[in-house]
């Protein structure tokens, strides 16, 4: 988060659409520590913001749900297991993860490659949870009082947005009113030894290798005497000293030594990611060769097929990824991505069929899920589409991305009211009300839906106005 600041420290000038205008109202302006309702709430708001705009947010939920399941196994073990996370992955080749403010923790591509065994993943995240259920966050951003909170917010936002300006360098940060904020900002030493005693004690019960803080911070430590003044951005929010390491040495010493295998999940996230960084043709090559060193490590050789997808290369992915569907027990991301490759050839029966059976074999994987109603939407069948959507939203009604499929499954039936209705939905999670109101305005001048369904959009439109009036208000009222 910190870092991300800077940046926009020096470019707010750059962008002139400041979206102060999304920021919730956050409540007692004289309380030193942000109340956990409006902490979530600051969050969630950043979150929409980086889920719109920030070109680098992995819409992957294969790759989110890996991450997720991580995080939430670290979660259920830690010292807060009821209190709500939310995890997601950034594409961005630095050594970089974060928590923004009410248990959003976002995790850099570059980080998940450089890990090299998943308890060294896992003792990021349980850092990063630690500071979360130790209420470092509300503290910190307490402290600033709420007229610089919110400024500071918005320049967050602002800055996500304009990522993907390259002229928005990295050096040109580490000068100026960079180091001040930071200073402000940064994670203090009591904050970053209580965060490393309670993410390793989160490690330990969630049955990880506890070995893997130290390593991974050893080396990340490394990293950094490489690049000097470009050392990975983990280090700057979080100060890293021979103190912190040979803390975390002594109490790994004296707790039970325990091998731990990585999932295959590790592998296979890792080698999606690292062929989704490089060139088709450097990945076919890299992957190619390290095939030929090693056969039968089952991640490399999907990450093999999927260099050939990307380069164009059907026939040979199709080859590589055979066997090891073939092998038990098998996983999702083999089998979405032998769908995805039947889609590929413009087969989407072949690619519903084969996520029907998926589905089956691991009914509580999403992403499969998702895949799922893609491949249906495919293959002209829109109302079981629909259904699933539907079925899910039962069960997760905060889902964005299904209600996306509700709206493009009714489009595709030709359900205008339905559409739009649920087209709402997908706004007000993503935090435009305004937005909302209108789709439903569209839903009930749509012309085809029956009166249940029209009473439903007017019962619904009543209660966002009333929710965007009372927010109009609380701006007003100092908010
Ligand atoms: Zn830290």
């Amino acid at each position: 988060m910190i870092k991300r600041l800077f940046i926009l420290l020096l470019c707010v000038a750059m962008v002139p659409r400041l979206n102060a205008a999304s920021l919730p109202d956050l409540g007692d302006v004289a309380a030193s520590e942000l109340s956990p309702q409006a902490e979530r709430r600051l969050g969630e708001s950043i979150i929409q913001e980086i889920r719109l705009r920030d070109n680098a947010y992995l819409d992957d939920p294969e790759v989110e749900e890996y991450v997720g399941r991580l995080g939430q196994r670290l979660v259920a073990s830690g010292p807060a297991p009821n209190q709500q996370f939310d995890f997601f992955v950034v594409r961005d080749g630095t050594l970089n993860a974060f928590a923004l403010p009410g248990g959003y923790i976002g995790v850099h591509t570059g980080l998940i490659l450089a890990a090299e065994s998943e308890s060294e993943l896992a003792s990021v995240l349980g850092h990063e949870i630690a500071h979360v259920t130790q209420r470092h966050i509300a503290q910190l951003v307490g402290k600033q009082g709420q007229a610089s909170m919110v400024m500071l917010a918005s320049m967050l936002v602002a800055v996500l947005a304009a990522r993907s300006n390259s002229q928005i360098s990295e050096a040109a940060v580490a000068a100026g009113q960079a180091g001040v904020i930071q200073s402000q900002l940064g994670y203090t030493r009591d904050f970053e030894r209580e965060a490393d005693r309670i993410g390793l004690q989160t490690l330990e019960s969630a049955g990880f290798d506890v070995r893997g803080m130290p390593g991974f911070f050893e080396r990340l430590q490394r990293a950094g005497r490489l690049y000097e003044n470009n050392a990975p951005s983990y280090l700057r929010t979080h100060p890293l000293t021979a103190e912190r390491i040979s803390d975390m040495g002594n109490r790994v010493g004296q707790m039970r030594y325990r091998q731990v295998p990585d999932s295959p999940e590790f592998g296979f996230v890792r080698a999606k990611l690292r062929v989704a960084a490089a060139a088709p043709l450097d990945a076919v090559r890299e992957l190619e060769a390290l095939v030929a060193k090693s056969p039968n490590v089952a991640a490399q050789n999907y990450g093999l097929a999927r260099a050939y997808f990307a380069a164009g290369r059907l026939d040979d992915a199709e080859k590589t990824l055979e066997p090891l569907r073939r092998e038990k027990p098998g996983s999702p991301f083999l089998e979405s991505f032998a769908a995805e490759l039947r889609s590929a050839r413009r087969d989407a029966p072949g690619a519903v069929e084969i996520l029907d059976a998926a589905t089956r074999r691991f009914p509580d994987n999403r992403s499969l899920r998702y895949a799922r109603m893609d491949a249906l939407l495919e293959a002209g069948r829109a109302q079981e589409a629909a259904t699933l959507a539907r079925s899910g939203i039962q069960d997760r009604s905060d889902d964005a991305r299904l209600w996306t499929y509700v709206a493009r499954s009714e489009a595709a039936l030709g359900h205008r009211t339905a559409q739009h209705r649920a087209q709402a939905e997908v706004y007000v999670l993503q935090g435009s009300l305004l937005a909302a109101i209108e789709q439903l305005e569209i839903a009930r001048r749509a012309g085809d839906g029956d009166f249940y369904q029209l009473s439903a959009v007017d019962a619904r439109m009543r209660e966002l106005k009333a929710e965007e009036r009372q927010r109009r208000e609380e701006k007003r009222n100092g908010g």
